[in-house]
């Protein structure tokens, strides 16, 4: 089955939508570490609560600042009311449509995460480290 065509890999498919040749083309320089984290946050397979959860790793798999969804990347990049401030400075808008998503490159999508959002601790910022 090909992937655009998998039911499931929901958030996968909202920030990655079609095959875009800038998209691939900042993926595949990235270093083998850099493209785990980067593939982590882009299917939500990351340090985040709900994926922890899923893996057993964590009972809560809400929101660690705002408490109010479940902790995803989708969240935390369109969502988050915590994250309005960074989200504004990174991405130039308070909220975001997840539409939108495949239209911001990666390298402003990845920034956001390092920057903070949405990882409070320290070991979850370093996990993005270097993107
Ligand atoms: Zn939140």
């Amino acid at each position: 089955m090909a992937w655009h065509r998998e039911p499931k890999a929901r958030q996968a498919h909202i920030f990655m939508g079609h095959w875009d040749r800038e998209r691939t083309s900042y993926l595949i320089k990235l270093n083998r570490g850099a493209l785990r984290k980067a593939i982590g946050v882009l299917a939500g397979h990351c340090k985040l609560r709900r994926h922890l959860h899923l893996l057993g790793l964590k009972k809560d798999k809400r929101c660690r600042k705002c408490e109010q969804e479940e902790e995803t990347p989708l969240h935390i990049l369109c969502f988050c009311p915590m994250e309005t401030g960074k989200r504004n400075q990174i991405l130039g808008s308070h909220f975001l449509d997840p539409k939108n998503i495949v239209s911001i490159s990666l390298r402003a999508i990845l920034h956001f995460f390092r920057e903070g959002g949405g990882f409070c601790r320290r070991d979850d910022a370093n996990y993005l480290r270097k993107v």
